[in-house]
C-alpha cells in the first residue's frame, strides 16, 4: 500500500469514526429505557454521560440491553440500585461489573441477601464502588435526576431481626406479619422536572399500602409506573393506581410459569386508561423527556 492510499483510508476512517460519535452523541434530555431482560426487571435512566441502572435482570440480558442504547464509549455507571436480591433482579450484575465501571451501588441489607452477592458487594467495594444501603438515604440528585427512597423505611415499623410490620389502626391486616425478600424491595422514584417515574421492585399489596399511608405520599403519583413484581395478581391495586396516577405502565415480564402478567392486572389497568408497555411483546420500553414534555418514542 503506497503512502497516499494509506493517507486516504485513514481519512475516511476518521470521518466514519466522527459520523459514529455523533451519531451516538447524548442530548440533553433523559432516556428511560425500560429494559427487555425477559423474566425480571432493569431500568436504565440515562442522562448525558451519567448513568443509573435499576436493577440488572436475570444474566447478561441487562449488558445487552445497555449496548444498545448507551454510547460505545461510555464505560461508566454512576449508579447502580439493586431492588432485591432474586435471581430475575440481580442475576445480570456481575456481567455489568465485567463490561462497566460502577460508580455507585445501592442496596437494602437484609440477613436473606445470599452470601455469593455479600462477597461480590464486598469485591465491588474494593475495587472503588462506593456502597451505599438505602436505608441510610433518603434523597439522592445525579445530574439533575432526583431520587426518593421510599421503601423500605425504617422509623422503629421494620426490625433488622425479623422484619415484622408494626401494628397499624387503618390496616390490621398487615399488622405483625414477616416482610419477603419480595417486600423488602427498594421502592424508588426518579423526577426530572414534572416527569416521574415510579420504581416498586417486587413488592406486593400490602406494601403498595404501606406506601399509601406514609408521609411520602405525596412522592406517589407518577408518569411511568413500573408495575411491581411483573404483573402479579398479588400486587397493584386500585387505590395505588388511583394515587400513583400513572399514564403509562411498564410491564417487565418474559416467559414465565407464575401466570406474569396476571389477566386481572392487565383488565385493572385498562379500565384506569394506562397504556401499557410489555417487554415481552414490544421490546425495551424507551421514554424522552426533556423534563417538561415527554414521549413514548418505542
Ligand atoms: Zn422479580
Amino acid at each position: 500500500m503506497n503512502i497516499p492510499t494509506i493517507f486516504l483510508c485513514l481519512s475516511l476512517l476518521t470521518v466514519l469514526l466522527t459520523i459514529k460519535i455523533g451519531s451516538q452523541w447524548p442530548d440533553e434530555k433523559v432516556h428511560v429505557i425500560g429494559c427487555n431482560v425477559g423474566q425480571g426487571d432493569a431500568t436504565l435512566i440515562s442522562k448525558g454521560f451519567s448513568q443509573i441502572i435499576v436493577d440488572t435482570g436475570p444474566n447478561e440480558s441487562a449488558t445487552s440491553c445497555l449496548q444498545r442504547h448507551l454510547p460505545f464509549w461510555d464505560r461508566r455507571l454512576s449508579l447502580v440500585i439493586i431492588s432485591h436480591f432474586d435471581k430475575d433482579h440481580v442475576g445480570g450484575l456481575k456481567s455489568l461489573a465485567d463490561h462497566y465501571t460502577i460508580g455507585n451501588l445501592v442496596y437494602y441489607p437484609t440477613e436473606s441477601i445470599p452470601t455469593e452477592w455479600r462477597e461480590f458487594i464486598e469485591e465491588l467495594r474494593q475495587s472503588g464502588t462506593y456502597v451505599v444501603e438505602s436505608s441510610t438515604i433518603q434523597q439522592m440528585k445525579v445530574t439533575g435526576v432526583q431520587l426518593d427512597f421510599l421503601w423500605p423505611i425504617e422509623e422503629g415499623l421494620l426490625t433488622q431481626a425479623n422484619q415484622i410490620l408494626g401494628v397499624d389502626e387503618h390496616y390490621p391486616e398487615v399488622s405483625a406479619r414477616t416482610l419477603s425478600d419480595n417486600e423488602t424491595s427498594i421502592v424508588v422514584r426518579v423526577t426530572y422536572g414534572t416527569f416521574a417515574l415510579l420504581l416498586t421492585g417486587d413488592i406486593t399489596a400490602h406494601v403498595e399500602k404501606q406506601l399509601l399511608m406514609r408521609n411520602k405520599r405525596h412522592l406517589l403519583p407518577s408518569t411511568v409506573l413500573k408495575i411491581a413484581h411483573h404483573g402479579s395478581r398479588f400486587s397493584t391495586t386500585q387505590q395505588f393506581l388511583t394515587e400513583v396516577k400513572p399514564l403509562l405502565a411498564l410491564l417487565s415480564v418474559g416467559k414465565n410459569s407464575y401466570g406474569h402478567p396476571n389477566q386481572q392486572v392487565l383488565d385493572l389497568l385498562s379500565q384506569n386508561q394506562i397504556v401499557i408497555h410489555r417487554t415481552d411483546q414490544a421490546g425495551d420500553l424507551v421514554v424522552v423527556t426533556d423534563g417538561s414534555t415527554w414521549e413514548k418514542r418505542k
